[in-house]
């Protein structure tokens, strides 16, 4: 086995970066232009034979917003819960139609998928471009269907501090929770992309940020496949998951 990759432990799928929010925290910038997405069948081949050979505890699916695609979501859920994954999570805007009986189909779907936590990111950076009634909706839908659904919002400098933002997520964040969600631990946005850009008044940026999703190259915990198909040095679409990693050098 590759002595880079034996502790390999978590996939995690881009579905799309394709996206229907604008954020001005967004750590992967501008979304538009993006039109690639991953074909769910596809994805959930190269789960299935990476289970059959690493450990995998954790399946994350996120974009962009991969709602965009529900049909290959649910498919990439389905091959996670066959090869046994554990933890197997979707991080959504919510925010992918404003029609009722479609964000309720998509609901139901995904309850049937295996998906087992739904991170639901709302807070004043995605309330911002995204409107609030579509993301409602899906959250009671969710709610309803009984997938667990955890609030996910990004606090800007720490959860505690009293900027505007913060202000705003906490009057958000009361909304969903009075439909019943909990509340999650989120994140704390750091300087890349476009919060670099638009919130650099509130980093320090002379400090050295460190990525905190970023693995050790020479100790990969987690294996990451693009909407493309990319994953390390190779694309799924053309060669053989296993081979990848096998061949995979820091
Ligand atoms: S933060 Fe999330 S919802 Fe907002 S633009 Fe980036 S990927 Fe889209």
């Amino acid at each position: 086995m590759n002595e880079f990759i034996k502790h390999l432990n978590r996939i995690e799928v881009i579905e799309t970066m394709a996206c229907t929010g604008h954020c001005k925290h967004c750590s992967e910038g501008d979304h538009a232009g993006f039109t690639d997405h991953l074909d769910g069948t596809c994805a959930a081949k190269a789960i299935d034979e990476i289970c059959l050979v690493y450990n995998i505890d954790s399946l994350m699916v996120f974009g962009g917003e991969p709602l965009l695609y529900p049909e290959d979501v649910c498919k990439i859920f389905k091959a996670g819960k066959m090869a046994r994954i554990r933890r197997r999570d979707l991080i959504t805007n919510g925010y992918f139609s404003k029609d009722k009986a479609a964000i309720h189909d998509v609901a139901e779907k995904l309850a049937d998928s295996g998906v087992n936590r739904i991170l639901l990111s709302v807070d004043a950076f995605h309330q911002e471009t995204i409107p609030l009634e579509p993301v409602m909706t899906f959250a009671t839908c969710i709610h309803n269907a009984g997938i667990k659904t955890e609030l996910s919002p990004a606090w800007l400098v720490s959860q505690e501090d009293n900027n505007p933002y913060n202000v705003k997520t906490r009057e958000i964040l009361r909304l969903f929770m009075d439909i019943g969600l909990d509340m999650g631990v989120g994140n704390v946005i750091w300087p890349e992309g476009n919060a670099r850009i638009y919130l650099k008044e509130y980093f320090d940026l002379s400090k050295d940020y460190v990525n905190p999703y970023e693995d050790d190259p020479k100790n990969l915990l987690s294996v990451s496949i693009e909407a493309d198909g990319k994953v390390l040095k190779g694309n799924i679409y053309q060669n053989s998951i296993i081979k990848i990693l096998e061949d995979y050098k820091p």
